[in-house]
């Protein structure tokens, strides 16, 4: 089962594949997630990316392609992968389907930009595992603190309103036209993002035809 999620900064990609991770047993691909933790390691590929992730741009194909052609590589991935962020171009999506990745259902979360800001300024993620939280719809069990590795939960740089206002333009620019393109392979399935976060689950787990 190699599936893509798709939807806005917000829609809630990120906690849904965490859930999907979970009752799947398939591992959560995040580019996001991938990124962020190569700036906290300062490596090459995080100083090459800081600027276009605190000013809210993508960053270049190039260098998001290398590190998902070679995390789907792994051999964790042989029995499915969720990935969670990407392809976010039309240029990444066609260079995934070239390099032989194959995805069996896109997942598009949808949701009003009216919403999103809400969502982005009570968000809270673990600067350890990645994994997001929500101060009012999705509270960790205690304050500041991760439930699942007891990482120490801080509010992401790319939340402050101006540049998630920024990162929902650059996604109906240029995101939001893979709707189209995976439509037409008969891929895409969309899900109302505004409801629960176990309704949508639900939707997701039967638009894929999944047993759990
Ligand atoms: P969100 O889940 O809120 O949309 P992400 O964690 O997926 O945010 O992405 C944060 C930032 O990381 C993006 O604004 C962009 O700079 C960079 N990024 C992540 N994935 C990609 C990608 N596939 N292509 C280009 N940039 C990406
Ligand atoms: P994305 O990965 O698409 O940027 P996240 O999964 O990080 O989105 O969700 C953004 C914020 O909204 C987080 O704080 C998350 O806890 C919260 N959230 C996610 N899904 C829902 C939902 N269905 N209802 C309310 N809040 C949600
Ligand atoms: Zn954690």
């Amino acid at each position: 089962m190699n599936l893509i999620l798709l939807g806005a900064p917000g829609a809630g990609k990120g906690t849904q594949a965490e859930l999907l991770m979970q009752k799947l047993a398939i591992p959560s691909i995040s580019t996001g997630n991938m990124l962020r933790e190569a700036m906290r390691n300062g490596t090459a590929l995080g100083k090459q990316v800081k600027q276009y992730m605190d000013e809210g741009l993508l960053v270049p194909d190039e260098l998001i392609l290398g590190i998902v052609v070679e995390r789907v590589a792994a051999p964790d991935c042989k029995n499915g992968f969720i990935l969670d962020g990407v392809p976010r171009t039309l240029n990444q999506a066609e260079a995934l389907e070239a390099k032989g990745v194959k995805i069996d259902h896109v997942v598009s979360i949808e949701i009003d930009d009216a919403v999103i800001e809400g969502r982005m300024t009570g968000r809270r993620a673990c600067t350890a595992c990645g994994a997001t939280y929500h101060i009012v719809a999705n509270p960790p069990k205690a304050e500041g603190v991760c439930d699942l590795c007891g990482g120490e939960l801080t509010i992401r740089k790319d939340d402050a309103p101006e540049t998630v206002r920024k990162r929902l333009e650059v996604y109906h620019a240029s995101t939001e036209i893979l709707k189209d393109f995976y439509a037409k392979m008969g891929k895409l399935r969309l899900i109302e993002g505004n409801q629960s976060i176990e309704s949508a689950n639900e939707d997701i787990l039967a638009a894929i035809g999944a047993q759990v």
